[in-house]
């Protein structure tokens, strides 16, 4: 390609709204536009780095045994609503009617669909079969966000297993884990696998891979010393022992004018530090109240209330919800003797006593309270949300938290889809066997943003070579100077025929425009033709990672270009 003749539209400022780094250098690069929230034009540039990184997802999932489909977009609304899901997805999901007044989908994902064409799967011998495809996801996010990391039309790689029995979805897992640790690697991206829920998808393990960026809109509680790594939404710490005193015969009610929170509540004079109260929440679980029990200054993580009830819908209540429940507004909110609402306690409060709750009567709290012996938890679980430096569960050191892209999820997904579909294979004893599934998801511009978060410098993008748009540009300094052009065209139809994929820089613009656009775009390595090297025959080669720059034979520049690619 000839730059002269290339779309590719950089701008020198940033775009007004962007935030993530790899959101103003994909805009600012000529990578894309944006069309509306959440939906994002693809120009040249980035269709030649999204190409390249789909031919690294398919040669993986090839290689470990990937068949490729290509399924519609368009979905029936009956698929979905056999498994549940048509209610399950919410407002996530965009959904049209047809002339013929039929309800449909835009595909969000493809379990239901892999699924009914699995039903033509006949016996144990089939499996395990390894379906794929690269194709467009539609999902109304509620907030699109960092230019490509999150948009409401994307591409991604959907895989789907199928297995006869429980051992045979491990091995299929675990491939796919090994495929998605060798795409990541391809793609420059230090992904690190972490435990994960399973949300809407139903299923047991489910393992995210996470790129750390402070762009990422997760959470990564890590240990450093033996390894565990989970999301936020399930990962869980040692909860170190607190003293609770001399236990109180009885619970007291004392006055506290005017104190409506944790805070206000530590500060007061007879109040108690949050580690030693009891915070109150009131949650709608599928329209029916529940009180959710935390440690004061515990943090509720809402994805492990969702996980741990298999509430679909779920919020927080009103104010006049919460009155009507409990008699009291926040801030003066308690479960001590409340019978008629169902209570979740948070697990670090299992055997807590001499705590300080709400009263359930406004500018009232309650003192002494034993948890156990005062409340009538329904159910204990694991709700709160892990701060930097608590103690890891399994080895004690200390956990890291840290904020985090997710590029990749793997999901056992169990018989849920198979059991509402009926897919079914013949086993060795000629009997029908319920087929076990797995699905795995990579979507392609998120990945390519998580890169760009991760090789960047203050000049632009510095794309590994395995995914940059192109591997060469090739720069003629003075395109007025008899002789430069030509040799810089000389020298781009030597790439080309070496097989190198190359840009020549041919625009009558002056050299630090030129300079400029190539390091922003982000092209590995730079050739600069001008007017004084090529006297004495030699041109000059930039690294773009390195900065370092050689000068080189021109006669043996495509070979030196050739072993530095390969390299
Ligand atoms: P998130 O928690 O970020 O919404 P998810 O759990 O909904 O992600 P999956 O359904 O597991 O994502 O989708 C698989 C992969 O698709 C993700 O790992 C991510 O790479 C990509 N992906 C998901 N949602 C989006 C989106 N809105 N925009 C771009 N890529 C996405
Ligand atoms: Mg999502």
């Amino acid at each position: 390609m000839r730059w002269s003749q290339a779309f590719i539209p950089t701008l020198r400022d940033d775009p007004a709204d962007a935030e993530a780094i790899s959101h103003r250098l994909l805009v600012r690069g000529g990578y894309i536009r944006q069309l509306m929230a959440g939906a994002y034009s693809q120009l040249p540039l980035m269709i030649r780095v999204r190409s390249k990184v789909a031919k690294v997802i398919r040669e993986e999932m090839d290689r470990i045994g990937g068949q490729e489909f290509l399924l519609p977009a368009l979905h029936p609304a009956e698929v979905w609503q056999k498994s549940g899901r048509w209610e399950i997805m919410g407002d996530e999901m965009f959904r049209l009617r047809d002339r013929k007044d039929a309800d449909l989908a835009l595909g969000m994902t493809h379990e239901e669909i892999f699924g009914t064409l699995s039903l033509e799967l006949r016996s144990y011998r089939d499996l395990p079969q390894f379906w794929y495809q690269i194709q467009t996801k539609f999902r109304d996010e509620p907030r699109p966000k960092g230019g490509v990391l999150r948009t409401r039309e994307f591409t991604m790689k959907d895989s789907y297993s199928f297995d006869i029995d429980p051992a045979g979805l491990d091995a299929s897992f675990q491939r796919h884990y090994e495929a998605y640790e060798r795409i990541f690697a391809r793609l420059g991206l230090d992904a690190v696998p972490v435990e994960a829920s399973s949300g809407a998808m139903g299923g047991s393990d489910s393992i995210e891979f996470m790129v750390r960026s402070d762009s990422g809109e997760d959470e990564v509680v890590f240990c450093r010393s033996c390894g565990y790594a989970a999301n936020m939404e399930r990962a869980t710490s040692r909860v170190e022992d607190i003293d609770d005193g001399v236990e109180h015969a009885g619970v007291e009610k004392f006055a506290t004018p005017g104190v409506r929170t944790i805070g206000d509540l530590a500060d007061f004079d007879g109040g108690a530090p949050g580690d030693h109260q009891i915070k109150t929440l009131v949650y709608i679980l599928e329209g029916e109240p529940r009180l959710v029990l935390l440690r004061g200054d515990h943090p509720l993580v809402e994805q492990k209330l969702q996980d741990g009830t298999g509430a679909i819908e779920f919020r927080p209540a009103h104010p006049e919800e919460i009155r009507a429940a409990l008699g009291a507004d926040p801030g003066s909110l308690g479960a001590v003797g409340v019978k008629h609402i169902p209570i979740l306690a948070d697990l670090a409060l299992a055997g807590r006593y001499n705590m300080v709750t709400g009263a359930n009567d406004d500018d009232f709290h309650l003192r002494g309270v034993n948890v156990e012996r005062d409340i009538e938890v329904s159910k204990w679980l694991d709700l709160r949300e892990i701060s930097d430096g608590e103690s890891c569960f399994t080895c004690g050191s200390s956990l890291e938290v840290f904020k985090a892209i997710e590029v990749g999820h793997i999901f056992k997904l169990g018989t849920k889809y198979a059991d509402a579909f009926g897919i079914n294979v013949l086993d060795e004893a000629g009997e029908a066997q319920t087929v076990i599934m797995g699905s795995y998801g990579i979507g392609l511009e998120r990945n390519i943003a998580a890169v760009v978060e991760t090789h960047h410098d203050e000049k632009g993008i510095v794309w590994p070579v395995a995914i940059a748009p192109y591997s060469v540009a090739i720069t003629v300094l003075r395109t007025d100077v008899p002789g430069s052009l030509e040799a810089g065209e000389r020298l781009y139809e030597q790439c080309w025929n070496a097989g190198l994929e190359t840009i020549l820089d041919d625009r009558d613009d002056r050299p630090g425009v030129k300079f400029a656009d190539a390091e922003l775009v982000g092209i590995p390595f730079r050739v600069t033709v001008g007017p004084r090297g090529l006297e004495s025959g030699v041109v000059e080669v930039q690294d773009r990672a390195s900065g370092v720059t050689e000068a080189v034979a021109l006669e043996g520049a495509v070979a030196h270009l050739s072993a530095l690619i390969q390299r």
